[in-house]
């Protein structure tokens, strides 16, 4: 089928973006220590903001790893799974299986008023911070399989 992902179209936030964005997909790599710096990574709680299915947009309150040298965020995309999957049984079960994508964090403030239905998709636009950018790693030790 050869169907194209735009990942990142436009900014959609508000707000000045923030932060580099790694979903890991590698259930064995935890990254405790940073793919770019190999600083240990501090654990941060952050409301991220999610497009299941780029229609459906989600906040959610995710521990993730993050580097302050590089300002690189990571999120455990097995742990994500599951939140999403959880919220979608809850609230969408028509997406539920869907792809989805993390576009940004919004502010927690927003985060809790959209949690408790006070917020409008505007408002959660209005305090949306896109990530600067989308990375990928992958874990050290297999890329000295690679070299062997
Ligand atoms: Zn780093």
């Amino acid at each position: 089928m050869g169907k194209k992902r735009n990942k990142k179209a436009k900014q959609l936030g508000h707000l000045p973006p923030q932060h580099d964005f790694f979903l890991n997909p590698h259930n064995d790599a935890r990254f405790t220590r940073c793919p770019k710096c190999d600083g240990l990574t501090k654990l941060r709680k952050k409301p991220l903001m999610i497009f299941i299915k780029l229609v459906q947009p989600v906040s959610l309150n995710k521990t993730c790893r993050y580097c302050p040298n590089c300002d690189l965020l990571i999120v455990h995309q097995d742990e994500l799974d599951q939140q999403v999957q959880q919220m979608c049984v809850q609230f969408f079960p028509h997406l539920l299986g869907e792809e989805y994508l993390v576009v940004g964090t919004v502010e927690r403030k927003a985060w809790k008023e959209g949690y408790q239905g006070k917020a409008t998709l505007g408002d959660m636009f209005a305090t949306l911070h896109d990530f600067k950018q989308h990375l990928e790693f992958e874990p050290a030790r297999w890329m000295w399989v690679k070299e062997d």
